[in-house]
C-alpha cells in the first residue's frame, strides 16, 4: 500500500495574475517556499511518528501534537486561500452575487460593513495570523473570526467560506509594514464564487451530531 503524504495544491491562475495587488515574485515564493514549507513539516512529522511506532521508541507526543497541528492547519488555510482569489477582471473582485450575498446583506446590512469588519479582523490581527469568514450551521449565520498563527483561535469544525492571511510572509515584499494597503487591495481580487461553493457544501452540513 502507498503511503500517502501531503503535497502543494498547483495555483488555478500563474504567479503574475493576481498583479497588481499580489506581485509575481511575492505570489512565487508565498506559494513555492512558505506553503511548501508547512506540506514539508507535516510530512516530516508523519514520518517521524510512524518511524517511532515501527521502532517502537518515545515520541514526545505534546510536542508533535502541537507542530502537526500548526503544519497541517498552515497547509490548510493556505490551501483555501488561494482558491478564495483569482485574478481581478477574472471571477476576481467586483460583489457577491447569490446565497453569499443574501447572508451578508442579512448579517452585516450592506457590503461595505461587511468588508470594514472583516479588514479590521485582518488589520487587527496580532502577530501573525489570518482573518476568516465561517459558516455557522447550527444559526444559519456566517461570522468573522480571527485565527493567531495557524491553529489558535480555530472554531472546531465550522465550515471556513474565505482566508485572508495577514502574516507578514504574505504582503512584506510588496506592501513593507502597510498591512492595511494589502487589505484593501485583496478585495479586488476575491473570488465571490468560490465563497458561494463552500457555502452551498457548509449549508447541507446542516444535521451534524
Ligand atoms: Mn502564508
Amino acid at each position: 500500500m502507498a503511503t500517502e503524504i501531503y503535497s502543494l495544491p498547483a495555483l488555478i491562475y500563474g504567479y503574475a495574475e493576481l498583479e497588481p495587488y499580489i506581485s509575481e515574485d511575492q505570489l512565487r515564493i508565498h506559494h513555492s517556499k512558505h506553503h511548501q514549507a508547512y506540506v514539508n513539516g507535516a510530512n516530516a512529522l508523519l514520518e517521524k511518528i510512524a518511524n517511532a511506532r515501527k521502532n517502537g521508541t518515545d515520541l514526545d507526543i505534546k510536542a508533535v501534537a502541537k507542530e502537526l497541528s500548526f503544519h497541517l492547519a498552515g497547509h490548510r488555510l493556505h490551501s483555501l486561500f488561494w482558491r478564495n482569489m483569482m485574478p481581478n477582471g477574472k471571477d476576481g473582485g467586483g460583489s457577491p452575487q447569490g446565497k453569499i450575498a443574501d447572508l451578508i446583506t442579512q448579517e452585516f446590512g450592506t457590503l461595505d460593513r461587511f468588508k470594514k469588519e472583516f479588514s479590521q479582523a485582518a488589520n487587527s490581527t496580532e502577530g501573525s495570523g489570518w482573518a476568516a469568514l465561517i459558516y455557522d450551521v447550527d444559526v444559519k449565520k456566517i461570522n468573522i473570526i480571527q485565527i493567531e498563527k495557524h491553529n489558535v483561535n480555530v472554531v472546531p469544525d465550522y465550515p471556513i467560506l474565505m482566508v485572508l492571511d495577514v502574516w507578514e510572509h504574505a504582503y512584506y515584499m510588496d506592501y513593507k509594514n502597510e498591512r492595511n494597503k494589502f487589505v484593501d487591495a485583496f478585495w479586488n481580487i476575491v473570488f465571490w464564487g468560490k465563497l458561494n461553493e463552500r457555502l452551498a457544501d457548509a449549508i447541507k452540513l446542516e444535521k451534524r451530531f
